[in-house]
């Protein structure tokens, strides 16, 4: 009690003395401004510009606007060498830290920029250096932002000294104080620390503030509490040792867009040079190379500073992918993209490596990812986001996290306390609670001592401020907590790699599954069906003008081109955008970026294919057939005039020409009967109810009925999805508990039945939206497609369909990222429970030892299997952070594919290539002179269990770049591809294309052993 009383006065007595260590020197109540449309970046105006008043209590302001305020001021004549500091109040704010929105300004005085100025640093820094003949003429660029109470009260500028001693006794004081907090009250430091400090106070004369004695008193308390923490040295502690890192988390788009992104980085960056002249121990690090080529272009001078820093080694440049990605969403190909991309740049421009994937903010994390960051030479994975589990705790803070085939990565969550939450945070502030509160919760105390604390405000709050970096200062001298020391994010990881050697570290054996934000799986339907068709896209421009390359003379391949195009495919990855958390204006942009992306893309394809067909030798006119896939295919036709033909045989990466002539004799004779309730293939019988639901399905090849007795398939349910928080982001785990089924019916329609094809047309109404479905079998494949057109009105409303299937397993299998991953469809655990939606690729399967079945998309990722009932989500409508999100036009096909055996004895594989991979079609005319056969294939593999993902022109050289994997979990021997020619020349590399090693071949084959699930890349010469 009488230490309550003690404390509260110390607190009382340090406000005080925080409010006298400013001296003013100058009040600024008037400025001019003008608003700029062009948002130039440098104050370099010519004599247009009407520049205007502003007075203090005046209002500014208005939606993304960016404004220009400037001010000549003299100094008084005694000002003397001391740093000066500016506080700019943009705004009017109380005592209060916490506002909702602050514009973000960029200072420049005397024609250099300074720091930034935002919620967190509303004071500026101005060295004695750039002072020039007493003058400070004073620029300030603001942008207003996007969201909340934009009208702006200009309240002036201050600029004042700090009273040096006034400030330490400060810092240290509080800095004290707060430990005290934090210790336990029979802790002899503690007490130690109070008994000081209040001795230190008794010496602090207040009776007059601000005056001579007063300043005297308090460096006097200051040199006398440094004295005596000195005497309790001994109480100081080597071991644990926090090692702090300056960071400013920076979403590429989230609540702004990109354009805003890159403008937040030059004030963040600039504010982070203006510390580190001020404070030489001040360490920094930033992770998206993306964010530097932005700056490099946007603000070349500033760039140039932060290099200089990197090469100094106070500014680290680590993180390695291009951006901080998703990993649910993103294709496999597209994560070994940001790390090829990302450690090019790093390395090329500003001469470094690096080992640490940094994803410390995004939503889950593929069970691909140790092989990749490992096979990319990385070594190290850093998060704290698993830390947000509703559910479960997650079990380890440093841990082997092995990946799908077996890979382990060194794996370190950082473990800062969040004041207001009960999560990690990677925005980690610099004070006893966090400096103890880091170790307190850190897991692997057993076998680790040190820990990694990243500081400073992220998104537009500029990072680090001065207060952190004092309290650091203080901090060191203080007896009771964990060591305190400036570091590098690499360098902790290679010594925590060294002190953990032999020791018994944890293994997580599975993917870094999130539980929280299932709904971004879902969230922006467009952006993941733009996302899919890129993929499929990029894939083939690749393959196809590899093709090219090797096929035609002089043919040049468009590496600038499609570099450009993934640059910006890669941006879109981002943990923010692609999950669909963002907000309207970032995927206006998205729109308009992936209309760019896929418009380089269809123009090298469309290219390459030109030209490939220009050469190929035809007897008369024909149509060629571009197979992009590593399989041989079949595929139906449709002619000019209406008719179909199914063309058999089409060769794996190549392409088979055909004359249109022939074309039209080819009919085949199979049983196909379509009605309204009633489709009858060469595999199955399917009923169909008044309501549009399939009321039976049965497998003649099979004689199996493939869904539960009693139960109906594809039936389109939907649920309230009103998650508690975060909209955009979350399914709640309530979300079950309001089903109602789509069964208006209004119209059900034959569209087809040909031997090769029969179409049943479906459409619904719910609410005020309609669904349209095209029910599709083939009789040259075993898979149903439901062909969807939704027109999407509701609000909060979630769409899955549902299949009750026949089938008895306690796992489901989900294709993911260079392979699958088994799910558990019980609620055993609380790590199944937490489950109830899952992300996965292009198809999941639940299968019993002899039968089982697929569903497969061409664009939804959001699943879930539970018992027999399988489950896709097709739609969303979350009205936060975007009110108008996916209350649109959606088209998206799913499929079923009942098959005999597992999934691994099916043909899931290659049917959901074939689903995302169409057939392209060129038509050609007659041409005897042609040098290409009418039959060809690029590459192929003699193993199903092998799939070539990715055939691509070499980075560096003219080989050609070969990325296959092992998809089903088999260990194979003596594997081989065959090129069409003769090889001279075979490496293996890494994924980054770094050579590793010299590989057998023989004439136009190379053979080698696949482990399961194993990458590998080859670089061929041919
Ligand atoms: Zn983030």
């Amino acid at each position: 009690m009488l230490e309550d009383i003690t404390k509260k006065k110390l607190e009382n007595g340090l406000r005080e003395v925080k409010k006298s260590q400013t001296l003013s020197i100058l009040q600024i109540p008037q400025m001019e401004y003008f608003e700029d449309k062009e948002r130039r970046f440098k104050p370099e105006f010519n004599n247009s510009i009407n520049w205007k008043k502003i007075e203090k209590e005046e209002k500014w302001g208005g939606y993304d606007k960016v404004f220009w305020f400037r001010k000549n001021i003299e100094l008084p004549e005694n000002i003397g060498e001391e740093r000066l500091f500016l506080r700019v109040s943009l705004e009017k704010v109380g005592d209060l830290d916490v506002i909702p929105d602050y514009p973000e300004s960029l200072l420049f005085v005397n024609g250099q920029f300074v720091q930034g100025i935002d919620k967190y640093h509303k004071e500026a820094i101005i060295s004695p250096k750039i002072v020039q003949e007493n003058v400070l003429r004073i620029y300030l660029r603001s942008w207003t932002g996007l969201r909340g109470e934009l009208n702006y009260t200009f309240s002036g500028l201050e600029l004042y000294k700090i009273e040096k001693y006034s400030q330490k006794y400060y810092f240290l004081a509080k800095n004290i104080l707060d430990t005290i907090d934090q210790l336990n009250e029979n802790d002899i430091v503690r007490v130690k620390l109070l008994n000081i400090l209040n001795e230190s106070y008794k010496r602090i004369n207040f009776t007059k503030p601000r005056s001579k004695e007063y300043y005297e008193s308090i460096k006097d308390s200051y040199n006398f509490l440094q004295e005596e923490l000195k005497k309790l040295r001994n109480f100081k502690m080597d071991s644990p040792k926090v090692i702090l890192t300056g960071h400013s988390h920076i979403d590429m788009a989230w609540l702004w867009t990109v354009l805003h992104t890159r403008e937040k980085a030059q004030r963040t960056f600039s504010t982070v040079l203006n510390l580190m002249k001020e404070y030489p121990e001040y360490i920094f690090m930033h992770s998206s190379p993306a964010l530097y080529k932005f700056l490099k272009n946007d603000y070349p001078e500033l760039y140039e500073k932060v290099k200089e820093k990197i090469i100094e080694g106070r500014w680290e440049a680590t993180g390695g992918m291009w951006i901080e990605s998703d990993s649910n969403i993103s294709p496999g190909e597209f994560l070994i993209r940001q790390i090829l991309f990302g450690k090019r740049f790093l390395k090329e421009e500003l001469g470094v490596d690096s080992n640490v994937v940094w994803l410390p903010d995004a939503f889950g994390y593929t069970y691909a990812l140790p092989q990749i960051i490992k096979k990319s030479g990385m070594k190290y994975f850093a998060t704290t986001k698993i830390s947000w589990n509703e559910i479960n705790k997650f079990p380890y803070d440093t841990f082997w996290w092995k990946g799908i085939d077996g890979t382990k990565i060194l794996s370190h969550f950082i473990t800062t306390p969040d004041k207001n939450n009960y999560f990690y945070t990677y925005n980690g502030m610099v004070g006893p609670f966090t400096i103890k509160g880091i170790w307190d919760n850190y897991k692997q105390k057993d076998i680790n001592d040190e820990l990694l604390l990243v500081f400073g405000w992220g998104d537009g709050g500029g990072g680090p401020t001065y207060e952190m970096l004092e309290n650091y200062q203080a901090i060191k001298e203080i007896p009771g907590l964990p060591q305190v020391e400036m570091g590098r994010v690499e360098d902790y990881f290679a010594k925590l790699e060294e002190r953990i050697r032999d020791k018994n570290v944890p293994v997580w054996d599975d993917e870094l599954y999130f539980e929280l934000h299932r709904g971004t799986y879902t969230s922006q339907a467009f952006v993941k069906r733009e996302n899919r068709k890129s993929e499929v896209l990029y894939h083939n421009a690749e393959l196809l003008n590899s093709m090219s390359l090797k096929l035609l003379e002089d043919f040049e391949y468009p590496k600038n081109s499609l570099n450009e195009g993934w640059e910006l495919l890669l941006l879109n990855q981002f943990h923010d955008i692609l999950p669909g958390s963002s907000i309207r204006e970032v995927y206006e942009d998205a729109r308009r970026d992936f209309e760019k992306i896929k418009g380089i893309a269809n123009k090298e394809i469309e290219r390459a294919i030109s030209m490939i067909s220009k050469e190929i030798k035809s007897e008369e006119d024909s149509l060629v057939l571009f197979n992009t896939t590593p399989f041989e295919r079949d595929e139906i036709l449709e002619l000019e005039n209406g008719k179909k033909t199914l063309v058999r045989g089409i060769p794996p990466f190549g392409y088979k020409s055909i004359k249109i002539s022939n074309l039209e004799q080819k009919q085949i004779d199979e049983k196909m009967i379509v009605k309204e309730d009633y489709i009858e293939n060469r595999y199955y019988i399917i009923e169909f109810n008044e309501k549009g639901q399939l009321k039976r399905l049965y497998d003649k090849e099979n004689k199996r009925e493939v869904l539960e007795e009693g139960k109906l398939g594809n039936v389109l349910q939907t649920f309230e999805d009103k998650p508690y928080f975060f909209d955009a982001w979350d399914i709640s785990p309530y979300f079950n508990e309001k089903m109602k089924e789509v069964t208006d019916l209004i119209e059900v329609k034959v569209e087809e039945e040909t031997p090769l094809k029969g179409v049943l047309k479906f459409s619904w109404r719910f609410y005020d939206s309609t669904i349209e479905q095209r029910v599709i079998v083939y009789n040259h494949i075993r898979r149903i497609d439901f062909d969807t057109h939704v027109d999407w009105k509701e609000k909060q409303v979630l769409l899955k369909t549902a299949f009750p299937v026949n089938i008895r397993s306690t796992k489901a299998t989900y294709n993911i990222q260079f392979g699958n991953i088994e799910r558990s469809t019980t609620n055993n655990t609380s790590w199944d429970i937490a489950k109830f939606e899952v992300p996965a690729q292009k198809w999941a399967d639940l299968s019993e030892a002899n039968y089982g079945v697929s569903i497969l998309n061409d664009c939804k990722h959001g699943y879930d299997i539970k018992e027999n009932v399988m489950r896709l989500t097709l739609l969303r409508s979350p009205i936060e952070p975007d009110e108008t999100a996916d209350r649109t036009d959606h088209t998206f096909i799913y499929s079923l594919l009942p098959h005999a055996g597992t999934w691994r004895d099916s043909q899931v594989i290659q049917e959901a290539y074939k689903l995302n991979y169409s057939v392209i079609v060129k038509k050609i005319r007659k041409n005897e002179e042609g040098n290409l056969p009418d039959n060809f294939s690029f590459i192929k593999v003699n193993d199903f269990d092998v799939v070539i993902e990715t055939i691509k022109k070499a980075e560096d050289d003219d080989s050609i770049l070969i990325r296959l994997f092992e998809d089903k979990g088999s260990r194979k021997e003596k594997v081989e591809i065959e090129l069409f020619r003769s090889i001279r020349k075979a490496i293996e590399c890494n994924l980054i294309e770094e050579e590793e090693k010299e590989i057998a071949f023989k004439d136009n084959k190379i053979v080698f052993n696949i482990t399961p699930y194993e990458i590998k890349t080859f670089k061929v010469w041919f």
